[in-house]
């Protein structure tokens, strides 16, 4: 004999329960089949039950949508010639519902006794009509109301199901059934003076189980929404993955600690006979599932799962009146235990001076109540103080039998949450040490789930989550590139980029399951209006982890952002110079933001476009090095037009090539006023571990001072023009001296400065091609021959990789 019990969403519409019909014509065994509600029905039941308990009128049209659901079933399900039996059978049940809701609403309450009742006629109801759809599909098969079959006592207050009598009463009916199919409705059952009684919800399960002990069926069948019991709820975790072989006791833990695919107290009658449990997926009943048995647990799995319960509350009672005192926690479980309040977790400080219970956050109103009552006395004088609970929190837990015996888990966990800025409240590992718990905020749940999932399950493959800011030459390139190796990326660095966000000046727009980069810019024109301040809300909100913030702007405002994003561990990768050549304070205000929350801030791109020259200056200090000088030429642009100027052109026509081709930003003046420049080696020098501001540069500029001094670029270009025997006489000079024109940028001995040298032949700086820049940086260990850094270091395509490039540094960290 099988038992075989499909839930909710399996039975929630005609099409589905035609699809049980088609599983069971596989089956030769005898089969009891416990059935739930129709999906949702209970939840409307206990609010139909509980508006009109509050007089609320409203419970008559969720009455009406509760009939209506079931008469339409018997329409579609069952042929017109046996409609009417069904029907009138049905409406006359439901005629009965309606009598007990308008007794609630009369009487203004509704007991447990009464709730119990109504809420049976969901399962009543849904197994009834099924039974009839199959003997009117002409299978096999009867009815049997689990009424008559589970009874259940009151212990502790509470109904607990009497096996002695139930296994009894289950033995001797399915041994003598005749038919091949026995349907039954799951979660009722009645108490030894016939009130009807429920299991508790999800209780169906429980219902399954209960008949499966009793006749020692050779295996209990699960069928849900779901291919079995997964590494972690895959509503919540999509890289879940369903768990082929588990222990009763793996999945005992999973179930308390809220994997809800199976109610928790399914597994004891189940585990005392060695009944198999096999959980399958209605909808795809090809797959495996998930199989539960006694054996244990598949070679060199430590962690199994990992399950979290919402909706929790921390309940802490301390004070000093506490410490050595015995008594005190018996007192709290007691009073705990007979306002029928369950307590999910424990912990207790070794001072002893406080104990700290986690219960749902629905009891907390009552535990307060209750404890505060209980404690009045010593809370009176002050030895005690009054509770405060605090709400909002959810329970997270890593299971796994063999978790036992390997060290490290626990670290390997908090860490995790760690570094995706996860506040852990409180943490508790069961004695039997399969499981590791702790409370974090609700919030959290999702980001923590799936980093503790990527972590513990994921093939090592780490998805950063990228939200980048302007999409403009650079921003473009960036997605493009991102695009072309994210295939290569996931093979050989085991890294997965997903694009979540994407924003210039005018739209932005988010996808939460990953922007098509084919696709992006036609996404991005219907996005929403930009707006700075609801980028970071929304990034926040999104709460993802190894979430990485791109700036590819040159804006003010955008740098300013950059703390609000570090300080909740979202790395930030950036272009633009300003933050880091703003003033000191900021700048190590920002690199101590990323140190505190463990959320890289990398600028590689600021010097030098794609060229590693930040990252080599960090790893020869780290390595013990000392910077002693640096010379660099660092301005593509200003290279671009010098090494383009000569006696044939104007230096006029030069900058507007350059600005023309992108060389240049928007505003040439600032590269040519060596602003650029300046804010290059400034960073150079904060990052060798000098404290310098932008004002501390020397530079002696080359532009006329009427030049520097317009406000646009079109006066900016006519000074040019009128100047231009100033910048020939210039190029003249140096050609004398057999010498080319470069803007150089030096620091030693703590001073830095900008400006247009002579370089004469021969010297490192004179074959300096188009926009190639240059670094040698002197060091203890390069005191005489320099460590010479040297590429293309300006144009749209660089700088898109020494972005991906920071990227890359991130998801290997
Ligand atoms: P049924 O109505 O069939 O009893 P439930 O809704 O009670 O179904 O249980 C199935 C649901 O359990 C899934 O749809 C899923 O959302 C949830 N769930 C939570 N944790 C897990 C898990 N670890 N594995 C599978 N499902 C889970
Ligand atoms: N219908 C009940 C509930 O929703 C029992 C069950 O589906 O298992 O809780
Ligand atoms: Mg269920």
């Amino acid at each position: 004999m099988k038992v075989l019990k499909f839930g909710g969403s399996s039975v929630a519409s005609p099409e589905n329960i035609s699809r049980i019909k088609n599983i069971l014509s596989s089956y030769n065994d005898k089969i009891i089949l416990v059935v739930s509600a129709f999906g949702g029905v209970t939840d409307e039941l206990l609010k139909a039950g509980d508006l009109a308990a509050d007089q609320d009128n409203s419970y008559k049209s969720t009455f009406q949508e509760i009939e209506n659901r079931h008469l339409d079933t018997i329409k579609k399900l069952i042929p017109i010639t046996n409609q009417s039996r069904v029907l009138s059978k049905v409406k006359s049940e439901l005629n009965v519902l309606e009598t007990l809701l308008e007794g609630a609403f009369f009487i203004g309450e509704i007991t447990p006794k009464l709730s119990d009742k109504i809420v049976s006629f969901g399962e009543l109801l849904s197994s009834y009509i099924i039974s009839e759809f199959f003997v009117s599909e002409g299978l096999d098969c009867s009815y049997k109301d689990s009424r008559e079959l589970i009874k259940t006592h009151k212990i502790g207050g509470k109904n607990t199901v009497n096996f002695k009598e139930t296994n009894s009463n289950c033995s001797n009916y399915f041994k003598n059934a005749k038919a091949k199919i026995i349907v039954c409705p799951g979660f009722i059952a009645s108490s030894a003076n016939e009130d009807i009684t429920t299991l508790g919800r999800g209780g169906s399960d429980y219902t399954a189980a209960i008949y499966a002990a009793a006749v020692d069926a050779d295996i209990l069948e699960i069928w849900t929404d779901v291919s079995g019991m997964y590494t972690a709820n895959p509503k919540m975790v999509k890289q879940a993955k369903a768990i082929p072989h588990i222990s009763y006791e793996e999945a005992m833990e999973l179930s308390h600690f809220g994997a809800k695919v199976l109610y928790p107290p399914t597994i004891q009658p189940v585990l005392a006979k060695g009944i198999s449990i096999n959980i399958k997926n209605t909808f795809q009943p090809e797959e495996p599932g998930t199989l539960i048995t006694k054996s244990k647990n598949e070679k060199g799995k430590t962690v199994r799962g990992i399950s979290h319960i919402g909706n929790m509350a921390l309940l802490s009672l301390e004070g000093p009146g506490m410490v050595g005192i015995p008594g005190i926690s018996k007192r709290f479980f007691e009073v705990l235990s007979q306002a029928d309040i369950s307590v999910v977790l424990i912990t207790q400080a070794s001072s002893e001076h406080s104990i700290c219970v986690g219960i749902s956050a629905d009891d907390v109103e009552k535990s307060v109540e209750v404890v505060n009552e209980a404690f009045a006395y010593e809370m009176e004088r002050g030895r005690i103080k009054p509770v405060h609970p605090e709400e909002n929190l959810a329970i997270v837990a890593l299971v796994g039998d063999n978790m036992k015996s390997h060290q490290g888990l626990s670290g390997k966990m908090f860490s995790t949450l760690g570094k995706n800025n996860v506040n852990i409240r409180v943490i508790a590992q069961g004695a039997s040490e399969r499981n590791i718990s702790c409370v974090i905020n609700e919030k959290d749940v999702k980001k923590g789930l799936n980093a503790l999932h990527e972590e513990f399950f994921e093939e090592n493959i780490k998805q950063l989550n990228l939200f980048v800011m302007g999409v403009g030459n650079v921003g473009a390139k960036f997605l493009n590139q991102i695009k072309l190796q994210n295939k290569y990326l996931k093979k050989n660095l085991k890294l997965k980029l997903r694009v979540i966000g994407i924003s210039n000046s005018r739209n932005m727009y988010f996808d939460e399951k990953g922007i098509d980069l084919n696709s992006w810019s036609d996404q991005l024109a219907t996005g929403e209006k930009a707006n700075k301040e609801s980028f970071i809300k929304k990034v926040n909100e999104m709460n993802y982890r190894n979430s990485i913030f791109v700036d590819n702007t040159a804006s003010h405002e955008i740098a300013e952002t950059y703390s609000a994003f570090l300080s909740n561990s979202i790395s930030v990768v950036t272009c633009n110079k300003i933050a880091c050549s703003s003033e000191y304070g900021n700048y190590a205000h920002l690199k101590s933001l990323a140190r505190t929350y463990n959320a890289p801030f990398l600028f590689e791109t600021n010097v030098g476009a794609g060229l590693p020259i930040i990252d080599t200056l960090k790893n020869l200090i780290a390595s013990g090095d000392k910077i002693l000088k640096i010379q660099a030429v660092l301005s593509g642009s200003l290279n671009f037009v010098f090494n383009n100027f000569n006696d044939t052109t104007t230096f006029h026509d030069i900058v507007k090539q350059a600005q023309e081709e992108g060389y240049t930003e928007p505003d040439p003046k600032i590269d040519l006023s060596g602003i650029d420049v300046m804010r290059k080696i400034l960073i150079l020098a904060r990052e060798s571990g000098h404290v310098l501001e932008i004002e501390d540069i020397k530079n002696k500029p080359f532009l006329p001072k009427e030049s520097l001094e317009t406000n646009n670029n079109e006066d900016f270009f006519k000074s040019l023009i009128k100047y231009e025997d100033d910048f020939q006489k210039m190029f003249g000079d140096a050609k004398k001296n057999n010498s080319k024109l470069k803007y150089v940028a030096k620091f030693e001995n703590g001073e830095a400065s900008v400006g247009l040298e002579q370089i004469p032949k021969g010297h490192d700086f004179y074959n300096l091609e188009e926009s190639d820049n240059i670094v040698l940086f002197y060091t203890e260990r390069y005191p005489n021959l320099p460590m010479i850094i040297k590429g293309a270091g300006a144009g749209a395509d660089v700088t898109a990789s020494g972005i991906f490039a920071d990227i890359i540094r991130i998801g290997n960290f």
